[in-house]
């Protein structure tokens, strides 16, 4: 790739590696699974089962959430983008008066870039007349119109459910069905993203119209339905934010957060980054991978992560979304492997054809891919 934003990748995963040893284990993970469930792996079928029964139908799932937490007394608010985000959140607080809010540290919290856009609009982020909490709960549900959220300390569970006016945003693929899928979720979350077998602190927060706090709720996209279209890509959706998989791939524990120049990093940014983002800035992630399989093998929800950034990478040569150099070897590489007259030849002459198409710098720390000293094609022929 020639594009300007993988050679700055490139020059600052150098810059990131340093000589420290890897330090990768799934005991962490195996160790309390087995000690909490009896059966991780039945468990980790019927989480993914949980997920995809949402984000198959995640049109009409929002539309109930929506109704029931209307009707609990709760508004909602849709928002596209980041800036319909900000739009609206900032008309919500200037029509309450508020001057300062309390925000909670989360990856969508950053994501959204909140704390750095109510300083922009004056708004102060550390609260002391409990008037108003802005948190980003862990999962809605849509059968009871509730928020499920865990909280660090007693203190800010406190803040949270003692203001006047609490504001949820949450985006729209972090949604269970049915309160009952909560118990499987929650405690996959514990063990994977904070290594405990129970959340810590949690609450199942239902608005309630007969109250004098107000409840809102902002429903945000932001990148996520264009990647709802592809039936395979759509199963990324089902991430529960645990940065498991981030934790066990040995190349972003090589190069670190640097490189990404995003809130999203690791085996899921690899995935979701260029549909989030945009192609050009981000299809170099796709790439950026040993194919190890080990953030597949964590993934409590059983998302195929390393299947999917294979995918990515057939989606851009498909959509002719490479650039021209990479497109052109790629494409001569497909024809001279699907050739049946190359793939006949001896193997000293095609071992010597395949070294065209990779950098002699590519070649120089590793062997040619090996050919079989016969194809079958050649022992059918001879049978
Ligand atoms: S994709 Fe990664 S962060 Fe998301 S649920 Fe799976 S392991 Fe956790």
């Amino acid at each position: 790739m020639n594009t300007k934003e993988y050679k700055t990748f490139l020059s600052d995963c150098k810059a990131s590696i340093d000589e420290k040893p890897l330090t990768i284990s799934f005991d962490d993970f195996d160790d309390l699974s087995h000690s909490v469930f009896s059966n991780p792996q039945k468990i980790k079928q019927k989480a993914s089962e949980i997920r995809k029964k949402f984000i198959d139908n995640i049109d009409e799932n929002l539309l109930i959430f929506e109704r029931k937490f209307t009707e609990n007394g709760g508004k909602v608010h849709w928002c596209v983008s980041y800036d319909d985000f900000i739009d609206s959140l900032s008309v919500l607080l200037a029509k309450n008066k508020i001057k300062a809010v309390n925000t909670f540290t989360s990856r969508f919290n950053a994501e959204l870039g909140l704390d750095f856009s109510l300083k922009n609009e004056k708004i102060a982020t550390m609260a002391t007349d409990g008037k108003c909490a802005i948190l980003e709960p862990e999962f809605g549900i849509v059968n009871t119109g509730s928020l499920f959220s865990i909280f660090n300390s007693a203190f800010d569970m406190e803040i949270v459910m003692g203001s006047k006016l609490k504001i949820f945003i949450i985006p729209i693929n972090k949604f269970v069905c049915n309160i009952a899928e909560i118990d499987i979720m929650s405690t996959l979350l514990s063990i994977y993203r904070n290594q405990n077998d129970s959340p810590f602190l949690s609450s199942i927060f239902t608005p309630n119209s007969h109250t004098d706090s107000a409840s809102h709720v902002f429903l945000i996209d932001n990148g996520r339905s264009n990647i709802l279209a592809s039936k395979t890509h759509r199963k990324a959706l089902w991430c529960i934010d645990c940065d498991a998989c981030k934790r066990v791939c040995p190349v972003f524990n090589t190069i670190g957060d640097k490189p990404y120049n995003n809130v999203f990093t690791g085996p899921y940014a690899n995935v979701v980054l260029p549909f989030y983002e945009n192609f050009d800035s981000y299809k170099h992630l796709s790439f950026n991978s040993v194919g190890c399989g080990n953030c597949t093998r964590v993934c409590p929800v059983n998302i195929p992560l390393t299947d999917l950034m294979i995918e990515n990478r057939r989606f851009f040569f498909e959509k002719k979304i490479m650039d021209l150099g990479d497109e052109l070897l790629c494409s001569r590489l497909k024809k001279f492997l699907l050739s049946r007259s190359e793939m006949n030849k001896k193997t000293w002459l095609k071992r010597r054809k395949i070294k065209v198409f990779i950098k002699s710098s590519v070649l120089k720390n590793r062997i040619t891919p090996p050919f079989a000293k016969q194809s079958f094609n050649g022992l059918k022929i001879q049978k």
